[in-house]
């Protein structure tokens, strides 16, 4: 009996010695350990044959002789893994083909961002880059919104203190470009602007704005209709109509609100534009003479228009986003398909 489990171990160490890669490991491995067939396998089977008194010696030994084949297979396999990865290197296949990594893409709003600058530039525009950190003096103050006035309330702000807050529009550069330029002014921003507004499918506490100054002599509503129809032409397509609606905005007098003929049903009706077959795109005005004179423009000599626009509402429009936190969640499969 211990004569055969020396034969055994005998066996083993000769086939293990052989061993040269995985194929010779794994035939070695089968042979001796393979649940059907394998020569330990087997042994142990035969301890039901032995007499009773002879069991547990045997048992005993074989389960030693089973660890230490294990055991020593385990670790060859650990070295033969090694020197395959080491070896790998030494052959490595330059003209195999590389990982395929994702590119990314301009996100939507960024990339709309860029082309309705662009349009204004084309029109002479000039473009500020206007701090979404803001005083309360350009966000409200000299547009015709001192404290306590009322429509301060619908544009719940963020502040930092009596005098800073989160800019809540872009429309802020009115007065910059009006303290800072000479007339004729043309004058744009873009960005962020931040209210404390819920992230709901139609609200977003942070959104994206696009607001524009003009300022001269003899500038009239005329000129507000036409720069308006040339530019929302060029955002949407060239067969959209417009028209304006009394509105009432503080710094501008008189205000307009500015629909678009549905781009969905061409203004024949349908569930987006509530079958009225006009969207609301904007808001736009006459600039208020206060405000002129207030960033030191005077108001008997010169004239200009303003307006603002969310630039979110423009790609759940033209792409059927119906909920504005996607824009902003990042989610690739979302992202990808722009
Ligand atoms: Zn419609």
């Amino acid at each position: 009996m211990s004569q055969s489990i020396e034969g055994l171990q005998k066996r083993f160490d000769e086939d293990f010695a052989a061993i040269t890669d995985m194929d010779t490991w794994k035939s070695v491995r089968d042979k001796f350990l393979a649940r059907e067939g394998g020569i330990i396998t087997t042994g142990m089977k035969r301890l039901r044959e032995l007499p009773k008194e002879e069991r547990p010696v045997f048992g005993q030994a074989m389960n030693r002789l089973r660890s230490s084949v294990e055991k020593q297979l385990q670790e060859r396999y650990a070295e033969l893994k090694k020197a395959a990865i080491t070896g790998g290197q030494r052959h490595l296949d330059v003209t195999r083909p590389g990982f395929p990594y994702a590119l990314g893409s301009a996100h939507p709003i960024k990339r709309l961002q860029a082309d309705i600058e662009q349009i204004l530039v084309n029109m002479g525009f000039r473009l500020f880059d206007l701090p979404e950190v803001e005083r309360d003096y350009y966000n409200f103050e000299a547009l015709n919104m001192p404290p306590n006035h009322p429509a301060r309330d619908e544009q719940d702000t963020f502040y930092f203190d009596d005098t800073m807050l989160l800019r809540t529009h872009c429309t802020s550069v009115d007065v910059h470009a009006m303290e800072g330029l000479r007339p004729p002014i043309r004058a744009a921003s873009t960005g962020k602007v931040y209210r404390r507004d819920p992230f709901d499918a139609t609200h977003s506490p942070m959104f994206y704005q696009v607001d524009v100054v003009v300022i001269d002599e003899g500038i009239t509503m005329g000129d507000m209709k036409g720069m308006l129809e040339v530019f929302l032409k060029q955002v949407f397509h060239s067969d959209i109509k417009m028209r304006l609606r009394p509105g009432f905005f503080p710094f501008v007098e008189p205000g307009a609100e500015v629909d678009i003929s549905c781009i969905f049903c061409n203004g024949a009706g349908c569930p987006t534009c509530k079958q009225s077959g006009w969207i609301e795109i904007l808001g736009a005005g006459m600039c208020h003479p206060k405000v002129l004179r207030m960033s030191g423009i005077d108001d008997s000599r010169y004239t200009g228009f303003a307006w603002g626009m969310g630039i979110d509402r423009v790609p759940m429009l033209k792409y059927g986003v119906e909920d504005i936190r996607l824009l902003f969640d990042n989610d690739l499969r979302f992202l990808e398909q722009f």
